[in-house]
């Protein structure tokens, strides 16, 4: 059976800078899978190539069998690869069950101006994806009224709205203290299990990801310089010299 994602072999230059070089690995449904690696590794540049935000220069991405490599970010969208994003200031008016409900209306290809008479017939599905979240008790609330923490599980939930298969997560937990950086982790992994979906996250931290990520992958100045489970990643010799100098 095909892989989930199959990254072969990626690179991408900018000019004569090699920003990723020659990466490779896979992810499988049920998995959270984490790359991380120190700021500038190359961690950004890579999701933007499994997106499609940018194109590879060399190398090749597969989707379940498919080749995305050079697909365009709305194709693989459809293919059931999300991505969470910065909610935009402009939603923050809009109440929690209001963005779920124009994310839902996104995946039925409805129109914007449709939103307020077809949002009458996706408000429960909206309302059980907040409960599923844990956000149920503040669906009414505007969104400017959020916490830090409550505001990037929303946009997490936007997320979920169109059912991927495949979640990119960009340094989910950035920004945030340790009791929210945990239950955010902690409801990613349960939503992989229930779900059925794989999450690849970015990080560059390593507290966060060794309590909860099932396989990492490590880069460094754009290079894949470990790749296993938590605990063998830490024992690494290389990562312990890019972390900790040693
Ligand atoms: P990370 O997310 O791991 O912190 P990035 O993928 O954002 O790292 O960046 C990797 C390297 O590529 C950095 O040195 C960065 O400056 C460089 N880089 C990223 N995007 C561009 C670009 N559009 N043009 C030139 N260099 C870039
Ligand atoms: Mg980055």
């Amino acid at each position: 059976m095909n892989p989930m994602l199959k990254v072969e072999g990626i690179s991408k230059t900018y000019g004569a800078f090699v920003a990723v070089q020659d990466v490779s690995f896979e992810v499988n449904t049920g998995e959270l899978v984490a790359i991380i690696g120190p700021n500038g590794a190359g961690k950004s540049t890579c999701f933007n190539m499994l997106s499609g935000q940018h194109h590879p220069s060399a190398g090749r991405v597969w989707l379940e069998g498919r080749d995305i490599t050079r697909a365009k970010p709305r194709e693989i969208w459809r293919m059931g690869v999300g991505r969470t994003f910065q909610i935009a200031a402009t939603y923050h008016s809009m109440t929690v069950v209001e963005n779920v409900e124009m994310a839902l209306l996104s995946r039925e290809r409805r129109l914007y101006h449709m939103w307020k008479p077809a949002s009458a017939f996706c408000r429960d599905e909206a309302l059980s994806l907040l409960d599923s979240i844990g956000m149920a008790g503040q669906a009414h609330r505007p969104c400017s009224e959020l916490a830090y923490g409550d505001i990037k599980r929303l946009e997490l939930a936007i997320a979920l709205a169109n059912r991927p298969r495949l979640l990119l997560m960009d340094e989910p937990a950035a920004g945030m203290g340790p009791r929210e950086r945990n239950e955010l982790m902690a409801l990613t992994k349960r939503l992989v299990t229930e779900r059925d979906m794989a999450v690849l996250f970015t990080e560059h931290s390593m507290d966060v990801v060794f309590a909860y990520a099932d396989r990492t992958v490590v880069l460094a100045r754009g290079k894949l310089i470990a790749e296993g489970t938590p605990p063998q990643v830490r024992a690494n010799p290389r990562v312990q010299e890019v972390y900790f100098g040693s």
